[in-house]
């Protein structure tokens, strides 16, 4: 009489003969191919005239991992030296006096004497251009004037909250896009948050001033809480840092 117990029986002896049958499979497959030890031959020259690419290293077959990508919030750069050189990257902004003053390759390697070379790239991509922007934190491609989807993805909220202007002078300022990178960014001046989000230096007091100025919390940031200082400054602060005997005007 069939039941729960019969067709438990059942499935067992079924699972049996597949499992008996498998084994002989792979039997006869160990019957059919009796595999030889592998010799090894060198390559003749007959054999290389063969290879219809010998030029052609395969590893470059592989396909290269893009440069942009988007994981949902919108697309975000892996190198920034090579979005710099991609179609992607927007002309330096020469009509704009304080982007083309940037523009110049020399502040770029200014740069890149007190900032590690990614961070270096993104403040120079950033100040030279006059709408085009890479987030310093998330490396998050945009444009000033985006409503830039939450990093937090919520997608009821998402986009739909009315634009702080704070948030708009601080995309302008640094290129840091949301609140999130704001704070990833000043992580090594917790107490420096609040009074420097969307402020340049004159704005801010001068206790704000000398906790950014002091030594943070020392965690590591890829020059991240330097970055945010310098860019409180309209010249980046650079005269002071590279040239201290000489009078830059930026
Ligand atoms: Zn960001």
């Amino acid at each position: 009489m069939p039941g729960p117990c019969n067709l438990k029986k059942k499935r067992k002896q079924q699972a049996k003969r597949e499992k008996k049958s498998l084994l002989q499979r792979t039997d006869d497959y160990k019957e059919e191919e009796p595999s030889p030890p592998p010799v090894y031959e060198p390559a003749t020259e007959s054999d290389v005239s063969n290879d219809p690419c010998p030029d052609y290293d395969h590893d470059e077959l592989l396909p290269a991992t893009p440069n942009i990508y988007d994981p949902g919030t919108g697309p975000r750069i892996r190198s920034a030296r090579e979005f710099l050189s991609s179609y992607f990257a927007q002309p330096p902004s020469l009509n704009d006096p304080l982007c083309a003053e940037f523009a110049h390759e020399e502040i770029l390697q200014m740069l890149c004497t007190v900032l590690p070379e990614e961070a270096a790239i993104i403040l120079w991509y950033n100040k030279s251009r006059a709408k085009g922007r890479v987030c310093p934190s998330c490396r998050r491609l945009y444009n000033l004037g985006d409503v830039l989807p939450d990093l937090i993805q919520d997608s009821s909220k998402c986009s739909l909250e009315p634009r702080s202007s704070n948030l708009a002078r601080e995309q302008f300022i640094s290129g840091l896009c949301s609140p999130l990178c704001f704070v990833m960014a000043s992580f090594n001046h917790p107490g420096a948050i609040k009074a420097t989000w969307g402020r340049v230096a004159e704005e801010m007091d001068d206790v704000t001033w000398d906790l950014l100025n002091g030594p943070g919390v020392g965690v590591g940031d890829e020059g991240l809480g330097l970055l945010l200082k310098m860019t409180r400054l309209d010249d980046l602060g650079l005269a002071q840092l590279c040239l201290p005997d000489v009078d830059v005007d930026i």
